[in-house]
């Protein structure tokens, strides 16, 4: 396959067999602001190594990123401390859900990877610790990264979160307890909630990624990652972005990928392109059933895969 591919016949391909999906999923309703959201939309974008973008569906219209940004809080702490960071959080899959408790206890205090929430708080407390302001340092990052100055925090899903965050605020209070955050807890809150609460298109996100494809190569050329490093943040995505399913993701998608609640996955094909597909309806353990599904067909149908 060149290296040139246009990607938006098999882009709508893909579209036209989402649409006939017999089950789409619930939005997440943890967060109520999030709740509202139509399970019938559906984007998908992919960014080749040059930024070139080809999208389908709901592409350009942002959504709640979620989750999705602990990809780019770890990658901006691996990039100011290395391998330090790896003392105060592990990187292996937890089998649990993305917001459990259970493990904390038994593991001192220590998260078993930076994508559930545990291990993404002490990853935000990090960034918060080393630079001063954490959200607003991933927001200049992926505004960077994406070309679109736009992007913004959603307030209203952030009181909502706030509102609705005793579970995030019981695990920082935790770490906390066993010295792995160290900054201030309702700071740090603060921060993540912010964070999860910022919103991006599928374009967007696909370009936002694009250093994991380009390995560790930034938007405008400079380096925010070793290559060695960008290895590391692919390698936990594939084994820990999906939470509780990343051994089916893998099985069926074949590529590193990071879901939120928000109904978005990215993926990295690396040296090739990154994707990001958007639609709400989530299964039970919060992965979006028509992004899954998309990216799926994506590599079944291009062959592309690090596999
Ligand atoms: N803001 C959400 C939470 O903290 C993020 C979870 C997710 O996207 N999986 O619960």
């Amino acid at each position: 396959m060149s290296q040139d591919q246009d990607f938006r016949p098999v882009l709508e391909q893909i579209a036209e067999e989402i649409g006939t999906l017999p089950d789409r999923g619930r939005p997440a309703d943890y967060i109520p602001a999030l709740a509202c959201a139509d399970p019938g939309r559906f984007g998908m974008a992919v960014a080749d190594l040059d930024g070139h973008v080809y999208g389908v569906g709901d592409w350009r219209t942002p959504f709640s990123a979620q989750s999705i940004t602990k990809v780019f809080t770890l990658a901006l702490v691996l990039a100011k401390e290395g391998e330090a960071l790896w003392d105060r959080v592990g990187r292996e899959p937890s089998g649990n859900p993305f917001n459990s408790l259970v493990q904390l206890e038994y593991e001192n205090g220590i998260p078993r990877n930076p994508f559930i929430n545990a291990g993404a708080l002490v990853v935000t407390d990090r960034l918060q610790t080393l630079g001063g302001d954490a959200a607003g340092e991933l927001l200049s990052f992926l505004r960077a990264e994406s070309g679109n100055p736009g992007l913004a925090v959603n307030t209203e899903v952030v009181a909502s979160e706030s509102a609705h965050g005793d579970r995030n605020a019981a695990l920082a209070h935790f770490m906390a307890s066993y010295g792995n955050v160290t900054g201030p807890v309702p700071v740090l809150l603060e921060h993540y909630f912010r964070q999860c609460s910022i919103e991006a298109s599928c374009e967007d996100l696909a370009l936002a990624a694009g250093f994991l494809a380009r390995h560790g190569i930034r938007a405008d050329g400079s380096r925010l990652l070793s290559r060695s490093q960008a290895k590391q943040v692919n390698a936990v995505m594939l084994t820990c972005g999906t939470y509780d399913a990343a051994g089916d993701f893998a099985y069926r998608v074949g590529l590193p990928g990071k879901s939120g609640v928000g109904g978005g996955i990215i993926a990295v094909v690396p040296g090739r392109c990154t994707l990001c597909v958007w639609s709400p309806g989530l299964d039970r353990r919060g992965n979006s059933v028509a992004g899954v599904t998309a990216l799926d067909r994506f590599t079944t149908l291009t062959g592309l895969s690090v596999f």
